[in-house]
């Protein structure tokens, strides 16, 4: 088989055999497939598509790569979440213990944030003492003990992904739908679980700002999941804003254990985006109609056994439950500072991205992979799109361990906001499902 012959295929628009498909990964991981060659085939991909069988089957082979995870060693139903990424999106700090709570084992793999998104690696290694490199044995028997575990990426699962991945993000073909449903189920199929939810998010803080493109992404996604004989669904859900309140990585650590001591006063439209996913895990297993998922979410949080699971977790990744049972115990950031809002009004259309970038200028967030973060910076917004201001009232506290920091990250923060006379139309929280 020739690279020069498979690169002409696509080329003119074909579809590759899976033979050709694995083929091109095999060798590309190896090194015997030059980059040169593989980023002309990208970028055939990125302008011709792929069919529903070949990015299934590209999945595939990525996922064949390297090791992948047997979690039939739990003789239990295994659950997974992906979201993919926004502002303030701490929902598997909810979601994951709820699910361990009632009864799933969660092996959860989650990654670093990266611009303006976090990531729930970095949210939780804002715990003193709190690890998330392990084995994949480590990882397991964490899992075997206490029910749950968030890690980083253990052992040397989907080279192929890191491999095409960073001669994609240099070539321009990263915003290719198949591509992209392809690195992002290739690692929930490698992590092993038998259900699989994706939280696509949609909106001007999202990857995925265009609904229609949301909504293409997870039908491709969906359908890869089913093809390789994963129960997999999707909600498209809302990213046009920042969701709850804190943005930065101790902040949001608190805000998510806000969520599993006392749901009723935490920011509702987190809330409801962290009990619409769980309860839509749980359906999926089939056991259960949804009024009754959602019942048996709402039961854990109320009765703290969820809390509970987190706290269990904490401890045994090596950080100390107390953060958990009392988040005041949490070091904050050297200094704080108030934006007042500018007018009186409703706070209306917010660019979520900017409202992120805000943040990594405090230090939140990384604007290139090998960048430090402080882990107790970040924002805290006390209005929200559709509430109504003063003018002189705090909208928000930025806090910073740099006080330099603060005049850039505001400016940048009120640049981002508009202010309105009429109170805006409220948008759902979830737009639409998938598979479900
Ligand atoms: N996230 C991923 O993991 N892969 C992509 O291609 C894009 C976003």
């Amino acid at each position: 088989m020739q690279m020069y012959e498979i690169i002409t295929k696509k080329k003119q628009g074909k579809a590759l055999t899976s033979e050709e498909i694995n083929f091109v990964v095999e060798n590309f991981t190896t090194g015997a497939v030059t980059d040169y060659q593989m980023a002309a085939l990208l970028m055939a991909i990125c302008l011709k598509g792929m069919t529903a069988e070949e990015t299934t089957n590209i999945t595939m082979a990525m996922v064949n790569s390297g090791d992948t995870l047997d979690l039939s060693v739990f003789d239990a139903k295994t659950l997974d979440k992906h979201s993919t990424g926004g502002v303030g999106d701490k929902t598997s700090l909810v979601v994951v213990p709820v699910i361990a709570a009632l009864g799933y084992p969660m092996s959860k793999m989650s990654g670093r944030g990266l611009g303006h998104t976090g990531g729930t690696v970095d949210k939780l290694e804002s715990i003193p003492g709190f690890k998330t490199g392990f084995t994949i044995e480590e990882f397991l028997d964490i899992v075997k003990k206490c029910g749950l575990c968030i890690s980083g990426q253990s052992g040397n699962m989907v080279p192929a992904d890191k491999k095409m991945y960073a001669l994609r993000d240099v070539t321009a073909t990263v915003d290719s739908i198949p591509l992209i449903a392809a690195s992002i189920m290739s690692k929930k199929i490698a992590a092993g679980a038998e259900y699989i939810l994706l939280d696509v998010k949609t909106g001007n803080g999202a990857f995925m700002k265009d609904y229609d493109d949301a909504k293409k992404l997870a039908e491709a996604m969906v359908e890869i999941g089913i093809g390789c004989g994963r129960k997999t669904a999707a909600l498209i859900t809302n990213m046009s804003a920042p969701l709850g309140r804190a943005i930065g990585n101790s902040l949001e650590v608190i805000e998510a254990v806000q969520v599993l001591t006392d749901y009723k006063n935490a920011s509702q439209d987190l809330v409801e985006v962290c009990v619409e996913l769980a309860a839509h895990m749980l359906y999926l297993t089939g056991e259960y109609d949804l009024e009754t998922c959602a019942a048996k979410v709402y039961e854990v949080l109320s009765n703290h056994k969820a809390l509970e699971k987190l706290a269990a977790m904490v401890t045994a990744q090596g950080g100390d439950s107390k953060y958990i049972l009392d988040t005041s115990n949490f070091e904050v950031a050297a200094h704080d500072y108030d934006i007042l809002a500018p007018a009186n009004g409703y706070i209306g259309e917010t660019d979520t991205t900017g409202v992120g970038i805000a943040a990594m200028k405090l230090g939140a967030g990384r604007e290139k992979h090998e960048d430090e973060i402080c882990y107790t910076a970040g924002i805290m917004l006390h209005a929200k799109y559709g509430d109504y201001v003063k003018a002189g009232e705090p909208i928000a506290t930025l806090y910073a361990n740099d006080h330099a920091t603060f005049a850039p990250a505001e400016k940048k923060f009120l640049e981002s906001i508009e202010i309105v006379a009429n109170k805006p139309d409220a948008k759902p929280m979830v737009y639409s499902k998938v598979g479900v």
